[in-house]
């Protein structure tokens, strides 16, 4: 079963990025306002994760990492809408299986902190000798998620990576894509012993700020402000997209549906078209979109890794974000 469990691990999580995202994402469900990201050697040696969140119950710690362990279903209709993002309850328990993971956590009703350390789903002693069982240190409130050594026992996995600072480029991406969408949210990301930040902002700032910061005033200064809802197809979205005066070599595309960054290739084609008969010296687009589907329509069993998310009429939803982009870049001459 162990071995069933990592090959299955090894598919959700390909690239430690996928693991921060996980990671980022819960940081953001236990209502964060801080997030703080250490990364050594791309992330495969140490990815770590620090939040103010609500914490964890020290009586949960000890099945936490479990497959199917969650505290997010509420009801059974939440059945329905855990379809959202695959099944649930899988992103702990996948990387205990494939890296050294350690828990630090501390709730409001807590007198102190709890330290657990998992491998392959099980707590195992914190220090060697020592019982099973999360250990009570002093901590501040929120939870602190430690990730050593990803694929140090899937060598084939390990091998395939090839430069440490593609991977870092992969996770500062990531981080840039959260820290645009997360306005309330300050993100820091780091490497490990730098100075420098790779990602920094606070959890003030506007959004069109926000993307100031990340990307550039270039960008952030050609910004129009977007939004369109239709009831018939239960969508509404909002965001930022570049008008026709802004030229970028590459398209650039942050996505979110119902707050989790994913792709869709559909719509990014759509977009692309669309910008092409405005930007006829051939740039390309910049869109911050942020899409709030009702999540019974959507699907994300297309691909194992569930980047690429789909959803009920996708091809009319697109359309009228087209349609709405068009309005826009029409009113914004050149
Ligand atoms: P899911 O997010 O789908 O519930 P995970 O494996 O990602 O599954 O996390 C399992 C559970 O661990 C969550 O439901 C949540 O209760 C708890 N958890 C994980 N990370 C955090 C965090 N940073 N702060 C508070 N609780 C967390
Ligand atoms: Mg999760």
């Amino acid at each position: 079963a162990d071995v069933v469990n990592k090959i299955a691990a090894g598919e959700i999580i390909v690239a430690p990025v996928h693991a921060l995202k996980e990671l980022i994402e819960n940081a953001v469900d236990a209502g964060a306002t801080s997030l703080e990201i250490v990364v050594k050697d791309g992330g495969l040696k140490l990815l770590q994760i620090t939040d103010n969140g609500h914490g964890i119950n020290q009586d949960d710690l000890p099945i936490l990492c479990e497959r199917f362990t969650t505290s997010k279903l509420k009801a059974f209709e939440d059945l329905t809408s855990i379809g959202t993002y695959g099944f649930r309850g899988e992103a702990l328990a996948s990387i205990s299986h494939i890296a050294h993971l350690q828990i630090t956590t501390r709730t409001n009703d807590s007198s102190c902190a709890w330290r657990a350390h998992y491998s392959s789903g099980k707590l195992v002693p914190v220090k060697p000798g020592q019982p099973a069982e999360p250990k009570a240190i002093a901590g501040r409130r929120g939870t602190q998620i430690t990730v050593e050594d990803l694929f140090y026992n899937v060598p084939t996995r390990r091998r395939a990576f090839r430069s440490a600072s593609e991977e870092y480029n992969k996770i500062l991406d990531l981080v840039g894509r959260y820290a645009v969408h997360c306005s309330g949210v300050a993100f820091s990301c780091k490497r490990h012993g730098d100075a420098s930040m790779g990602v920094s902002i606070q959890a003030a700032a506007e959004t069109v700020d926000r993307i100031r910061q990340i990307h550039s005033s270039g960008v952030a200064n050609e910004l129009i402000h977007f939004e369109t809802a239709d009831d018939r197809w239960g969508f509404s979205s909002d965001g930022w997209i570049s008008n026709a005066n802004y030229h970028v070599k590459k398209t650039m595309i942050l996505l979110f549906i119902n707050h989790r960054s994913v792709e869709n290739t559909s719509l990014k084609r759509a977009v692309e078209q669309t910008y092409a008969t405005f930007l006829p010296k051939g740039g390309h687009p910049f869109i911050y979109l942020s899409l709030d589907i009702d999540p019974k329509r959507v699907d994300v069993n297309v691909h194992p890794t569930k980047r690429e998310v789909n959803f009920l009429n996708e091809d009319e939803i697109i359309e009228i974000i087209c349609e709405e982009i068009r309005v826009h870049l029409a009113k914004v001459d050149t």
